[in-house]
């Protein structure tokens, strides 16, 4: 059965002929144009850009979760000491009770100066506790701004994986069909003389994608200065498949 196959692609070779008219140099000179087209195109995929913006808003968000990571810390320290000086404040308060109702104070002017004293004192407390509620209650929404920017953090972190894995995917995509182009190149290029090869090499450099021209015996190369008719006759007279450079462009001109 696979014979069936092969003689069937063998028959199928055969009109091949017109494609077999093209000349390798200009085949391979396809080849690199694509493979350069495709390497852009790795090169600078959109996807790229998405991921970009994604990780620089995910740093962006880290920088945020950290400040307020250190203003709930700052806001927490002062909270307690606030309930530190409340208490020692406190403190103070009940010793003075204690001293008050010990009876070891008898001048009606002693007494009455503790209590003012204590009564500042309790004051004093009263607000040092309401700030420290304050300072609480100040901690709590800092707690609330860091959670939701931690989820925005998640998300953020989501669609990086999202991002990069689709990257990668076009990433394989694009290499696959360089190296199917690489494949090609190397068959393409068997069938010539390497010399000519390099030749096209070197020029590509100067030309691009238009190093190689087929010749046409009424413009000759097409290039911008017209090939003289001796040129042309010249260059008619070359055997089928020769390569030629243009005496007026230096391009390769394809009998
Ligand atoms: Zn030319």
């Amino acid at each position: 059965m696979p014979e069936a196959a092969s003689s069937d692609d063998e028959t199928s070779d055969e009109p091949d002929q017109a494609t077999e008219s093209v000349h390798p140099l200009l085949e391979i000179q396809e080849i690199d144009t694509e493979t350069e087209q495709l390497q852009h195109r790795r090169a600078t995929l959109p996807l790229r850009r998405d991921l970009a913006a994604t990780q620089s808003q995910q740093r962006e968000l880290q920088r945020e979760i950290d400040t307020v990571g250190l203003q709930r810390i700052e806001v927490l320290t002062r909270q307690k000491r606030l309930e530190d000086e409340a208490a020692i404040i406190q403190a103070r308060a009940d010793k003075d009770d204690n001293r008050l109702y010990s009876g070891e104070i008898t001048a009606i002017r002693d007494l009455q100066a503790l209590q003012d004293e204590i009564a500042g004192l309790r004051s004093r407390q009263g607000v040092l506790e309401e700030r420290a509620i304050e300072a609480l209650m100040e901690a709590e929404e800092l707690s609330g701004q860091a959670e939701a920017l931690e989820e925005q953090q998640a998300a953020a972190g989501e669609r990086v994986t999202v991002l990069e894995a689709e990257l990668a995917a076009a990433r394989a995509a694009i290499d696959k069909q360089l190296a199917t182009l690489v494949t090609t190149r190397t068959e393409v290029a068997g069938r010539i003389e390497a010399s000519a090869v390099a030749d096209y090499e070197r020029l590509r450099e100067t030309f691009g994608p238009s190093t190689a021209v087929a010749f046409d015996p009424s413009s000759g190369c097409g290039c911008p200065q017209q090939m003289p008719a001796i040129e042309v006759a010249r260059i008619k007279r070359c055997a089928e498949g020769a390569v030629q450079n243009c005496a007026e462009c230096g391009r390769l001109v394809l009998r």
